[in-house]
């Protein structure tokens, strides 16, 4: 990877899943819009549906997500409630084809495994589905076991992502995740057993007191379970926007130099063991289909992050999940009484969002590309959108300066980052995010890192 420059590397930007990025979202679109896009989608569009479980056994301290403690144990039978009121009432406008469908949260498995198999049942038949849709579950290995595992594959669940973030014990013990390597090892082995065959590991750099050695030593015991895919995040330590991170010793963060060598390090230690590289943050085995996109140009970038989903519209449900179309970005209440009340009653309980201007899907198609593949060219985006290269240019000092900075390179209407420079592939696309430079409140931009 390229060196370590402070001034680019340490400035906080957008994760750029969407664009415009969820700071751009306002009240002035909700329910009334997304009802009218459900409407619109047409019977052979494959969608995705993603599916947001906010409830955790217990909360890690280093947490950006939407999540709470489980509390009463009826709380989840109200919020299961609420989904089936929400499932009835998507369902009910859109015609869409599922091509997917992906549970995340908080913890998916804080649902009694009965509770999560049920409901995939319930998503099945409410929507029309293709034969064998990919079902994919985040799981918290502290709440999973064998007979969970069984449940999952019967239920048509193909792929497991797993928490994972650091195996040193004095790492976890910081950011309250106490989860023994033997656990995961254990874990690893009854989804396999129970034919979930697909793996995902997501790790952490940037958490408290963590070495580079740890980061190493975690790859190391990590890659000895051989997952499909492995997602490699910098932890963002933000306590005035997340209150929990207030747990977190902040004297104890590694600094920028330290975050970089161990992004650095990491990388370099997936790749000699036979790893690819995906976008920026990504790694995956080469037969895995998310590696397979990459090499083929099929990558894509949505909530999830980096994936291989053919759907061309993303339906969220839940508290707080994000739905994409082509032409609105929409999230629900994220309050979960809120959530509750508004799916009971039968409407659709989005809060905000934003409709895409034209520009905006010229400029989300472009950046999309670059943290996609690391290129784009610039006039073939635009001529796709009916528009000139100019179009770009209100921002063209800022890119200058990222040319100028080597990790950007510009010929031919093509914009590049050149090789090992992928680590700054956010901060390259900040040159073409007229929104971001509009904006310029240190507030907005704290906010836009955990978006
Ligand atoms: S990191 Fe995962 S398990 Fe921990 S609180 Fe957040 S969602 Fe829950």
């Amino acid at each position: 990877m390229s060196r370590y420059i402070p001034d680019l590397y340490d400035r906080p930007v957008p994760r750029y899943t969407s664009y415009p990025t969820a700071v751009d979202f306002h009240e002035g679109v909700g329910a009334r819009e997304q009802a009218a896009a459900l409407k619109a989608v047409p019977a052979d569009m494959p969608v995705s549906l993603y599916v947001h479980i906010p409830y955790c056994r217990e909360i890690c301290w280093y947490c950006g997500c939407n999540t709470g403690a489980i509390g009463r144990a009826d709380r989840i039978g109200r919020y299961v409630e609420a989904l089936d009121a929400e499932i009835a009432s998507v369902s009910r406008l859109m015609r869409g084809r599922v091509v997917s469908i992906h549970f995340g949260g908080g913890s998916p498995n804080a649902l009694p495994r009965e509770e999560l198999v049920a409901l995939i049942g319930r998503l099945r038949s409410a929507f029309v589905t293709i034969a064998r849709p990919e079902i994919a579950v985040e799981l918290d290995p502290r709440l999973a076991d064998a007979a969970y595992a069984r449940a999952l594959a019967q239920a048509g669940v193909s792929r497991a992502s797993l928490g994972v973030q650091c195996f040193a014990p004095h790492v976890q013990a910081r950011i309250n995740r106490i989860q023994p390597t033997g656990m995961v090892e254990r874990v690893v082995g009854e989804l396999r057993d129970a034919g979930i065959s697909a793996i995902n590991f997501d790790l952490l750099h940037g958490l408290p007191a963590q070495s580079i050695e740890d980061v190493a030593e975690t790859i190391r015991q990590a890659i000895t379970m051989r997952p499909d895919r492995i997602a490699l995040f910098g932890y963002a330590h933000h306590p005035r926007l997340m209150p929990r991170q207030r747990m977190i010793d902040a004297t104890a963060l590694p600094r920028g130099p330290e975050r970089f060598e161990q992004a650095s390090h990491a990388h370099d230690l997936l790749v000699a063991t036979g790893y690819q590289a995906i976008g920026f943050d990504h790694f995956a085995l080469p037969d895995d289909s998310l590696a397979c996109a990459a090499r083929e140009g099929r990558l894509r970038r949505n909530f999830q992050g980096f994936t291989d989903e053919p759907g061309a519209a993303v339906i969220g449900l839940g508290a707080s999940a994000i739905s994409q179309f082509p032409g609105l970005l929409v999230q629900n209440e994220k309050h979960v009484g809120r959530y509750r009340d508004a799916a009971l009653a039968g409407r659709i309980p989005a809060a905000r969002g934003i409709e895409r201007t034209d520009e905006d899907r010229m400029l989300g198609e472009a950046i999309e590309r670059l943290l996609c593949t690391g290129e784009v060219d610039l006039s073939v985006v635009a001529h796709r959108h009916g528009r000139t290269i100019a179009d770009y240019f209100p921002a063209r000092t800022r890119l200058q300066a990222m040319v100028d900075g080597g990790i950007a390179r510009m010929s031919n209407g093509v914009l590049s980052i050149p090789p090992g420079a992928m680590a700054y592939a956010r901060v390259v696309a900040t040159g073409l995010d007229p929104r971001i430079q509009r904006d310029n409140r240190a507030d907005a931009a704290a906010e836009r890192r955990v978006s």
